[in-house]
């Protein structure tokens, strides 16, 4: 069986020792994307590939005949048409629980990061030294007693409830389906879209990205939330209009982002970078040495569990 690997990761040496003796695996040799046709080529005659950030068509999977699991190296798989996967009988996995601390903790870094504005003050620090400090110098806001609105309240969402919970925040969360048992446990209230975003400070996006959420938040919710708001994404760019963001930003009719992820994502709206009130991520959610290792280990996990059911204990 033939595994294909499209980046480095971290603890693919170690993780690779794990796979059954017959496996024949090909690694791409650097942390950088493959060229189209070169990912064509190195999944021609695969079984399995490991789908590291890789966009993967119908067309890709039509020229890998003995394709039988994409196994995808994060949570979110709007990168592969689960369609066509289907159609051809090609199993698609996600690492749902390797990625929730580090996301969560992400998500709470850009909530800080914009409320305290510690990007400005470190720029100020770096631009004015000796420095004269004055009782006013780069004024925030506490968190404690501010209302976070989670959006999409699955297993990051949740996380993030928590970690909120231990700021002292007032919590309340949207969700395609309300969790009567969760706010019964945790007492987080439940509002729908429009409420949410007329009642938080801050509100936190955890949602899947794909049709059913492009633009969920466009220039008419903007306007709903208050001129203090904070916007938080970590879930995919298409969930929010970016242009729209970038006008209510530089309007200043919401305070401030924090963005990790972006709607044509790697290239990002030029009007954010030049904005003093947004702080941006390159797509780091999971980026961290411990998520990293978990997920690599659990993404070829995915590939065994499939190709070979029996080694897997199945
Ligand atoms: P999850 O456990 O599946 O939670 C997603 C939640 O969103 C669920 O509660 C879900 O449905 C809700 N939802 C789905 N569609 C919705 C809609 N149209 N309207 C309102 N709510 C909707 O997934 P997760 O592990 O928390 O991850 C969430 C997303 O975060 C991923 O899909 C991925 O795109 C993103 N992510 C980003 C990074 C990063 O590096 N920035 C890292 C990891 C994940 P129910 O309400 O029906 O339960």
């Amino acid at each position: 069986m033939k595994i294909a690997v499209t980046k480095r990761v971290p603890g693919l040496d170690e993780a690779l020792k794990e796979l059954p003796t017959d496996a024949d695996v090909w690694v791409h040799s650097s942390e950088t994307a493959l060229e189209r046709d070169e990912l064509a080529e190195a999944v021609h005659d695969a079984h399995g590939v490991l789908v590291v950030g890789d966009r993967f068509d119908a067309e890709l999977m039509d020229a890998s005949p003995h394709l039988k699991v994409l196994s995808n190296y994060g949570v979110g798989v709007d990168n592969i048409d689960l369609d066509a996967a289907a159609a051809r009988g090609i199993a698609v996995t996600n690492l749902p629980h390797e990625v929730t601390y580090s996301t969560a903790e992400l998500a709470m870094a850009l909530l800080l990061a914009c409320v305290r504005r510690i990007p400005e003050a470190d720029q100020f620090v770096r631009t004015h030294n000796p420095f004269s400090w004055t009782p006013t110098i780069i004024m925030g806001d506490n968190l404690q007693g501010k209302t976070i609105g989670i959006v999409g309240f699955g297993r990051i969402g949740q996380r993030v409830a928590k970690m909120a919970k231990a700021f002292d925040m007032r919590i309340v969360y949207y969700s395609r389906t309300r969790k009567r048992d969760v706010e019964e446990t945790t007492g987080v209230g439940y509002l729908d879209l429009p409420d949410l975003l007329r009642r938080a400070d801050v509100v936190s996006l955890h949602i899947p990205g794909g049709e059913d959420t492009k633009h969920l938040i466009g220039a008419p919710e903007l306007a709903m939330m208050a001129p203090n708001a904070i916007l938080v994404n970590l879930a995919r760019g298409t969930v929010v209009d970016e242009e729209a963001l970038a006008d209510a930003l530089e309007a200043g009719s919401i305070r401030a982002a924090g963005l990790d992820v972006f709607e044509n994502e790697p290239a990002v709206n030029t009007k954010l970078t030049t904005l003093p009130n947004v702080v941006l991520t390159p797509h780091i959610g999971t980026t961290t040495w411990q998520a990293r290792e978990a997920m690599t280990k659990g993404a070829l996990a995915n590939i065994v569990s499939t190709l070979w059911p029996e080694e897997a204990g199945q």
